[in-house]
Parts: structure tokens; C-alpha cells; sequence
């Protein structure tokens, strides 16, 4: 962290400026992800001299800074991606899992010579933030407020060094249902001709950086008329995510038949997802009682076609903040399809199901947990 004799983040110093012109709301219907932004924004400066600045929210605005600013040129950016969710019965705000996205922006930020921060007194802010443009989140199930906490490096340098000042902003986007008509499951193309991440690298990290190389295995997928890629790694071909998404297995084990629930290990190369994260700790305490077997390991692409061939495959989806899970109807992998599981007329499978609607009960309010922080 940052050092101990510079003020931290004080949400007690929080100065608000409220807009004078509010926005008018976009109908539900017509929310499209991350294409609006509520009224306000919070926004927190840092010195390597004087640490943490007076939180502030202001008016949703544009940022003015120099050209020669260290974002722009050496990438000096980490982000994270939450939500906030309304209860319909009461209108309640609740956060997921705060902490876990709070922990995993410290690490981003300490590994780019960013200040890091108390997370709680963040999450605080961000609650007052959602609470003042509440009015922006939807009281129907499925609607949510996406929160984008970003820290940037703002030092005007073009030399190659640990920024001397910061920016830490938060603005939030009302979204709708990842599946308005229910789910639709999806079709990847594997990549092996390009990787996400790799050992020593930062793929485990939330840093502006990861993405952009992304897009062009996505375009190459899109063309073949497949919605997202599967990053694969190594002469093994491992499976490890999918798009912006942590990937699950569900197969039959070859000697004894037990339902195995896999998924990548956390070795430095995987997003540490707060979905992933979730739906291990759902699985250990619902599905294992009833025989299932829930483990943190590679699955080679070799495996999962030879689970396929054998007809011990059963499920494959992946997990995100976004969709909570997105199920995957087939993978193509060179001249091969593999087929997940489902059955023409299916969307999802038995597992996907059950995690979005126990991860909705928590998140919503209709059943009381450690991970919904009420606002
Ligand atoms: N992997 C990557 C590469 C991601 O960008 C995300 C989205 N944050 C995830 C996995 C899923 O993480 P989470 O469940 O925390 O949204």
C-alpha cells in the first residue's frame, strides 16, 4: 500500500455537487449495456505527496487532462465491473460482493505502481453514489446498475516511470437483463493462434491493457458467425476463459461416472472472478452434497472432445458479472464442433439454471446473505 503517514480515502470529507440538469431516463426496454450513465459521478485524486484528496460528486462529466498524461501512452489504467440491485418488493439497494472487487482493483492497481486504498471506505462512497441516482436503476428483477470503479495514472510525462498523481473515478450505468427473453446459449470459436494471458504476465489482473488485444480473436470468431472466443494456452491446448468471462465444465468422470463441476486453477493467468468465485462456493455447498465432485483444474480442449465423443459432457458456461452465466451450445475447435450438451431445443443446462437463479435470490434481496451488502 501506499504509505501509512498520507491520508487514505475519507468519506467523511465527500463534498457533493448535485446536477442541476438530470438526465431524462431511457425506457427499460431500450437500455442497451453501458451506452448510459446515471447523472453523477465520483471522483478521487491522489498525490504521491499528499495521498488521498476529498472524495467528490459532481455532475457526470468529461475529464480534461494533457495530452502527454501517462494513461494515454504507457497504459496506466485498472478498472472493475459491479453491480448494484434493486429489490422489486421493497426497492432496496443491495452491492454484490463489494469487498471481492475492491480487493481484486488493489491488486491491479499495486501492480502498475497505482496508489492503493482502503476498500471498504470506497465501497462506502460507491453506495452513496448508486443511493443518489437510484432513480436510474429499474425495480424489475434482471435490471441493475453497472458499476465502473477506473483508476487512472494522471502524471504529464512522457517519461517511463511510477505516476506521481492519480485519478480513481466511479460512474454507473443502468443495464438491463444480459437475456431479456430468456437465455440464449452460445457459440465459441477456440483460439490458438493468439493468448489472453500467460504465466508471470497479467491476466489475473483487471488492467485496461488485457482488452484491447482481445478484440481482433473476437472479430475472428464473429466472422465465422460465432459470438465469442475460448482462450486456450500452451501445447495443451488448456481451456481457460472465455471473452470476458471465467469457463465451466460439467463432465461425467470416464471411471466412475461422478458429475465433476471443473474450472480453470488461479495460477496468475485467469481473471480471479467474483462470479467464478460464487458459483464455486454455490457448487461446494449444494451440488456436492448431492454427488457431485467440484474441482480448480485445467481441462485440455483434447478432453473436453474426447468427454463429447464418449457422451460425457454434459454442460459448459461461462461466468460473469455481466450475464451472471452465459451457456454454450458448441465450440469450434479447428475442422472440429464440439457440442456442449444441450439439446437443440435447450438454451441452458441443469447447472447454469440453478447458479442464476440462486446468484439472483442473493443479489435481489429474496434470500439473505454475507455477499449482499444493503446500501
Ligand atoms: N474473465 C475476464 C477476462 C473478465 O474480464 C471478467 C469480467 N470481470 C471475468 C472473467 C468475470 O469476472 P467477474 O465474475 O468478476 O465479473
Amino acid at each position: 500500500g501506499t504509505s501509512s503517514k498520507l491520508p487514505g480515502i475519507d468519506p467523511s470529507k465527500l463534498e457533493v455537487t448535485k446536477t442541476i440538469t438530470p438526465k431524462e431516463l431511457v425506457p427499460n426496454k431500450d437500455l442497451v449495456f453501458g451506452r448510459t450513465f446515471t447523472d453523477h459521478m465520483l471522483s478521487i485524486e491522489w498525490t504521491a505527496s499528499d495521498g488521498w484528496q476529498a472524495p467528490r460528486i459532481t455532475p457526470y462529466q468529461n475529464l480534461s487532462l494533457d495530452p502527454a498524461t501517462c494513461v494515454f501512452h504507457y497504459a496506466f489504467e485498472c478498472f472493475e465491473g459491479m453491480k448494484a440491485y434493486k429489490c422489486p418488493h421493497d426497492g432496496s439497494l443491495r452491492l454484490f460482493r463489494p469487498d471481492k472487487n475492491m480487493a481484486r482493483l488493489n491488486k491491479s492497481a499495486a501492480r502498475i505502481a497505482l496508489p492503493t486504498f482502503d476498500g471498504d471506505k470506497l465501497t462506502e462512497l460507491i453506495g452513496k453514489l448508486a443511493k443518489l441516482d437510484e432513480r436510474f436503476i429499474p425495480s424489475e428483477k434482471g435490471y441493475s446498475l453497472y458499476i465502473r470503479p477506473t483508476l487512472i495514472g494522471t502524471q504529464r510525462t512522457l517519461g517511463v516511470g511510477p505516476p506521481g498523481s492519480a485519478l480513481l473515478f466511479v460512474i454507473a450505468s443502468p443495464v438491463g437483463p444480459y437475456y431479456p427473453t430468456g437465455f440464449k446459449a452460445i457459440s465459441l470459436e477456440a483460439t490458438d493462434y493468439a493468448v489472453r494471458a500467460w504465466p508471470g504476465g497479467v491476466g489475473d489482473k483487471k488492467l485496461g491493457a488485457n482488452y484491447a488485444p482481445g478484440i481482433v480473436p473476437q472479430l475472428q470468431a464473429a466472422k465465422k458467425g460465432l459470438h465469442q472466443n475460448l482462450w486456450l494456452f500452451g501445447p495443451e491446448q488448456n481451456i481457460t476463459e472465455v471473452g470476458t468471462m471465467n469457463l465451466f465444465v460439467c463432465i461425467k468422470n470416464k471411471e466412475t461416472g461422478q458429475k465433476e463441476l471443473l474450472t480453470a486453477p488461479l495460477d496468475g493467468t485467469i481473471l480471479e472472478g467474483v462470479t467464478r468465485d460464487s458459483v464455486l462456493a454455490l457448487a461446494r455447498e449444494r451440488l456436492v452434497p448431492e454427488g457431485w465432485k467440484v474441482e480448480e483444474r485445467y481441462v485440455k480442449m483434447q478432453e473436453l472432445a474426447d468427454a463429447e465423443s464418449e457422451g460425457r459432457l454434459v454442460e459448459v458456461f461461462g461466468a460473469g458479472t455481466a450475464a451472471i452465466v452465459a451457456p454454450v451450445r458448441k465450440i469450434v475447435w479447428k475442422d472440429r464442433t464440439v457440442d456442449c450438451g444441450l439439446k437443440e431445443t435447450e438454451e441452458a443446462g441443469e447447472v447454469a439454471l440453478k447458479m442464476k437463479d440462486w446468484m439472483e435470490a442473493i443479489q435481489y434481496g429474496d434470500e439473505a446473505s454475507p455477499w449482499s451488502v444493503k446500501i
